[in-house]
């Protein structure tokens, strides 16, 4: 066993009695209840499992390398999307993002992935489904959009801080595209040393996220031409391709 293992597996015991004051308006407290090897297609990986006194979703963390105590850990959020992550969907790019992101620790010494279990930007998969379905048919989406883009964000950044904290991390550099998610974790006093930009380079193993891409010029349009909102809080870009703007107002 490496020290590593030890540093992260004793995170477990350590958590057993854990209890704070809890992080954000909700006073929200997680522990450390699991940690498994987990190899992957992209590469090995351990998956820490959390507990939380608040909303009943066991959240994760994909960690690559030694991160206890470690300074400057590359780190990335995704929130939960069954359509796209498991099923493939292409009403979103979320797996493409999720896989991206992947690689992307895969390939530096050490880094975490947060996968948060807010699937529909929190809302749940119900509603997600019943606001494509509206969609689907054509109907006003104004109602659908504003279903889909509800979210609780505070309580989001919350829970990411506390178990960014659960982890002993000494400081991370956000993987965003999004300057202003710093922000959103400092405030509940995680030290964000940096930003990395998540640009892909082209190549032939994300071919298909660039025809997506692609076929989007720069926007995801239904069949019936209305526009959808992204459903992961900040989008990857490709190198090459233009960013995904927002979606134009509707009038
Ligand atoms: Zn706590
Ligand atoms: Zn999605």
């Amino acid at each position: 066993m490496t020290i590593e293992e030890d540093s992260l597996t004793r995170l477990v015991e350590r958590d057993q009695d854990h209890e704070c004051n809890g992080f954000g308006p909700s006073n929200v407290c997680v522990r450390v209840v699991g940690i498994a090897e987990l190899p992957t297609r992209v590469g090995h990986f351990r998956i820490v499992a959390f507990w939380n006194n608040r909303d009943g979703k066991e959240h994760i963390a994909m960690i690559k390398g030694d991160v206890v105590g470690a300074d400057e850990v590359p780190t990335r959020l995704h929130s939960e999307c069954l359509t796209g992550d498991v099923m493939g969907s292409l009403r979103c790019d979320c797996r493409d993002q999720l896989l991206e992101g992947l690689k992307l620790i895969q390939s530096m010494d050490r880094g975490i992935l947060l996968y948060m279990r807010q699937e529909g930007r929190g809302i749940g998969l119900i509603n997600k489904i019943r606001a494509y379905s509206l969609q689907d048919r054509g109907l006003d989406t104004v109602e659908a959009n504003l279903a889909l883009g509800f979210r609780d964000d505070e309580r989001d950044y919350a829970v990411a801080a506390h178990m960014l904290k659960s982890l002993d991390v000494g400081s991370i550099r956000l993987i965003t595209n999004n300057p202003n998610k710093i922000a959103q974790l400092t405030q509940y006093g995680i030290n964000v040393a940096g930003r990395i930009p998540h640009v892909i380079p082209p190549n032939e193993h994300n071919r298909f996220y660039l025809e997506t891409k692609a076929k989007r010029s720069g926007h995801y349009l239904d069949p019936s031409g209305k526009p959808h909102l992204a459903e992961q809080s900040d989008e990857v870009v490709v190198e090459g391709m233009p960013a995904r703007s927002e979606p134009p107002v509707r009038s």
